[in-house]
């Protein structure tokens, strides 16, 4: 098979098994809430008619197990993110549920509970999903799901669109999932499995999808950890590119004075 670089963001390629359901509780959505907002007035989350072909983009997704009371990220445990891998290194799991973003929500400045679908079951090498809500989970849940079972310590996902970060991945010495391995596939699980048993996710949990255009994935212990993780790299990147727009000319840094 062909390199599948030209997808159409938002087309779901996994087996739904959807149910139709009222909406999770609202006081399970404050963190996600919060950080959604945060990555859509960035630009992060969002829809915009010059890219994609106009369809939404950017996602965000919270373990419901996760609870409330530990979601900053002063209130995480002692030990650092790179010794999470020894310490789950046995736990195999995939059945865990989480709440993500409806499909096809990024235009949306705010979410209400509604937008939300709890993804009671994601099995990301048989490319089956079983979710319930009063919407479709994200065309990404698979992706997301293929995040939470690398380790049962993972609360927190967010896929994000950024041209920023995504063109200055090599510069940034981010861990790339392979340019012909789609999202929202087995292959995708697979490749973020091999980043992971390979020690590149230890660094900073967050990594670039080569095959997907912009495509940034963030994760944590925590929503407040997933997200940070995401501001920090692009931090690096917006950084990086104004420091090569000076180079060239293109804008005159300002002396202080
Ligand atoms: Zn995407």
């Amino acid at each position: 098979m062909n390199t599948i670089v030209h997808e159409k963001e938002g087309v779901i390629k996994y087996r739904l098994d959807f149910t139709s359901a009222g909406a999770v509780d609202e006081s399970a959505l404050t963190a996600l809430q919060q950080w959604r907002l945060t990555l859509y007035q960035l630009g992060l989350i969002g829809q915009d008619p010059e890219r994609y072909g106009g369809l939404g983009y950017g996602n965000i997704s919270q373990a419901v197990s996760s609870t409330s009371t530990r979601q900053s990220i002063d209130d995480l445990p002692e030990r650092s993110w790179s010794e999470v891998d020894s310490i789950s290194a046995d736990a195999v799991q995939t059945a865990r549920g989480f709440i993500i973003s409806g499909t096809q929500t990024g235009e949306l400045s705010e979410l209400t509970p509604e937008h939300y679908a709890l993804v009671k079951l994601c099995d990301p090498i048989e490319n089956h999903i079983i979710a319930q809500g009063p919407i479709k989970p994200s065309s990404e849940a698979l992706t997301h799901g293929a995040i939470y079972a690398l380790s049962p310590e993972i609360q927190a996902v967010i896929h994000v669109h950024s041209p920023e970060i995504w063109s200055l991945r090599d510069r940034l010495l981010m861990p790339v999932t392979p340019m012909d391995i789609p999202y929202g596939t087995p292959g995708m699980a697979q490749a973020v499995q091999q980043l992971w048993q390979s020690g590149q996710l230890k660094s900073a949990p967050v990594l670039a999808m080569g095959g997907h255009e912009d495509g940034i994935i963030s994760f944590g212990r925590n929503m407040a950890e997933a997200g940070m993780a995401m501001l920090n790299v692009f931090q690096w990147a917006r950084a990086l590119q104004l420091a090569d727009d000076a180079e060239a000319g293109k804008v005159e840094l300002s002396h202080g004075f």
